[in-house]
């Protein structure tokens, strides 16, 4: 089976709702700033995605419950990463046994740089470079059907496997939901512009304390407003509940 067929196949029998592969090259300079020779030597990314639970991201709110905290922490955090970082190493196996290199890139990665809350490489930017969303003014990738209500992780290969779209273009028009709803006041309020540094969109650092806020207060590093907040993922709930609610000869 040619490759790319055979590594869509597994992430479709393990329920990856999210599939694309990037040309990183528009991205080299900011890869290479990021995670130096050893990340940027990849040409290519697998890029997989999984849905968050509508639910859970719905019932989240400012102050924090910790109920909630707790299923989101647990559903759309650990567990859906789990499930993506297995997802990924497999598609690495099947990528090497076919002569290229291949280098999973955790859903959650060990942050390399604790003040930017940064890994050695952004899964959303490969999501953003394989055409499956836009960059945010919230700095997630948002994409035309859930919004940013995804967890994301990578696989890096040499593998030339044909990308599967160009960079989606933001579509945030006017909207500024996600600069008003962090209760950190992180976001700037400025759009996505490719090769300008998130540090112009995002302080991480206040990012950062209010997390840290909530690790005292509810004993959960979680706020997750930014995901919740979106009108496009906020349609994508709504849509669910009203499929739900139709007669079963609607659905
Ligand atoms: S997780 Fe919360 S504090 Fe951090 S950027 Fe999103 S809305 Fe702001
Ligand atoms: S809330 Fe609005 S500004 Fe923020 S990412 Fe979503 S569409 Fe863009």
């Amino acid at each position: 089976m040619e490759l790319r067929n055979e590594i869509k196949a597994v992430a479709d029998t393990e329920g990856i709702d999210f599939f694309g592969v990037a040309d990183l090259s528009p991205a080299h300079d900011a890869i290479l700033a990021q995670g130096g020779p050893d990340i940027a030597r990849f040409p290519r990314a697998v890029s997989i995605g999984k849905t968050l639970i509508h639910a859970i991201v719905d019932g989240l709110s400012v102050p924090a419950s910790a109920r909630v905290a707790e299923l989101y922490r647990y559903y759309c955090y650990d567990l859906v990463n789990d499930r993506l970082d297995k997802v990924a190493l497999r598609i690495s196996s099947v990528i090497q046994a076919h002569g290229f290199a291949a280098l999973p890139v955790p859903a959650a990665p060990r942050a390399v740089d604790a003040e930017r809350l940064c890994g050695v490489f952004s899964s959303k930017m490969a999501a953003h470079l394989a055409g499956l969303g836009w960059i945010g003014r919230s700095c997630l990738l948002v994409t035309p059907e859930i919004g940013p209500r995804a967890r994301w992780a990578s696989v890096l290969t040499d593998a030339p496997i044909p990308p599967t779209g160009e960079p989606m273009a933001p579509r945030c028009g006017d909207c500024q939901v996600c600069v008003k709803a962090c209760p950190a006041g992180a976001f700037t309020g400025r759009p996505f512009r490719p090769g300008e540094e998130r540090e112009v969109r995002f302080h991480a650092s206040d990012c950062g304390e209010h997390l840290r806020a909530m690790k005292a207060e509810i004993g959960l590093r979680v706020c997750g407003m930014c995901v919740k907040v979106c009108p496009h993922g906020k349609r994508a709930s709504r849509n669910n509940a009203s499929q739900a609610d139709a007669p079963a000869s609607r659905r």
